[in-house]
């Protein structure tokens, strides 16, 4: 079979469990990450995107809570791997980027201690050698010379810290890189040049990815398909190319005017006017319908299920599809 699915997540429901309340920050979301593919999660702050990532890669903590769903890795359940499997999981199958990666660097301790430390971990049975020669090469790979690998991290730019950070979560050959706003605290070149080298480094290994950034431009860009996600819920799923030229969800059409377009002329942005809604203060219906410009009576109680979108081969959730 062709694009077999690397990732399957089926209903998967998050919880952040208070003392007197539960906020259901994902509620029961379904997709797949292909083998070799790209996959983003858009979506305004606060809709979830980091709560689906943890629970991906199993590090949901309290007050953070998986109570519903499936996590399949290879056609195997995640969420009931045992603490070896586990062990396993982490960095060697899956590994994660955030944006304050490179301030997780331990300043007091050289990097290669740091790159070295997480490869012996996985790989005991390498040599010191093979051990050191790998952390070079991975400094190679994202483009710093090997020789500045006893630096200590304040010696590198933020920039570099970062791809050092992106070395470390390569170095095992994952087959998942989670990328959760990787770039967001550097500037926009470096941030362009890292996602550049991100992709010549997919093409040549073949990992996939789970990229989520606020910048829609950007993930356009690098993604095969992108999820777009409110209020917990994913609204639309669909190719890459199809989010701004043939958006189906009207949450998904106000994302894009709310973005600068990266050539053309200057235009005035939109904005989406208002806020996503308190998870504790859920509207009845779709999510979106009190922001929708478009909504019709049926928006304001009956929920609309994702449904195949034959315009752009994805699916999404919205009565007006009908
Ligand atoms: P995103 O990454 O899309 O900005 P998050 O996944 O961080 O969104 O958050 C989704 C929702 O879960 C938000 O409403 C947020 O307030 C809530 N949330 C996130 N982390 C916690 C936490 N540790 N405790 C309570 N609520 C949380
Ligand atoms: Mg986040």
């Amino acid at each position: 079979m062709s694009d077999p699915a690397l990732v399957e997540v089926r209903d998967l429901t998050v919880d952040y469990v208070g003392d007197n309340s539960v906020a259901r920050a994902v509620n029961g979301i379904s997709f797949d990450i292909k083998a070799g593919e790209a996959f983003g999660l858009a979506g305004e702050s606060g809709c979830g995107k980091s709560t689906v990532a943890f629970a991906l890669a199993r590090l949901t903590r309290m007050p953070g809570l998986v109570t519903g769903g499936e996590v399949r890795f290879n056609g195997e359940n995640v969420l009931a791997f045992s603490k070896d499997r586990l062990r396993r999981y982490r960095w060697g199958e899956v590994s994660f980027v955030f944006q304050s990666a490179m301030n997780a660097l331990n300043p007091v301790i050289p990097v290669s201690e740091q790159i070295e430390d997480g490869i012996v971990a996985h790989r005991p049975h390498l040599g010191r050698e093979a051990v050191r020669a790998r952390a070079a090469e991975m400094f190679e790979l994202v483009g710093i010379s090997p020789r500045r690998l006893d630096d200590y991290p304040h010696q590198f730019s933020g920039g570099m810290r970062q791809r050092i950070c992106i070395a470390m979560a390569l170095a095992l050959e994952p087959k998942l890189i989670i990328m959760d706003e990787p770039t967001t605290a550097l500037d926009v070149v470096v941030q362009r040049d890292i996602i550049e080298q991100i992709c010549d480094l997919k093409a040549r290994f073949g990992f996939s990815v789970l990229f989520i950034t606020h910048d829609l431009g950007l993930m356009i860009e690098f993604c095969d398909r992108i999820g777009v996600m409110y209020a917990g819920e994913l609204v639309e799923v669909a190719p890459a190319s199809s989010i701004l030229t043939a958006p189906q969800h009207p949450y998904t059409r106000a994302l894009g005017r709310s973005f600068p377009p990266l050539t053309g002329p200057r235009v005035r942005l939109e904005g989406i006017e208002g806020t996503p809604p308190s998870l504790s203060a859920l509207p009845g219906g779709c999510r979106f319908s009190p922001r929708c410009g478009e909504a019709i009576p049926i928006c304001m109680t009956r929920v609309p299920l994702l449904q195949p979108t034959p315009v752009t081969g994805g699916q999404a959730a919205c009565h007006l599809l009908k």
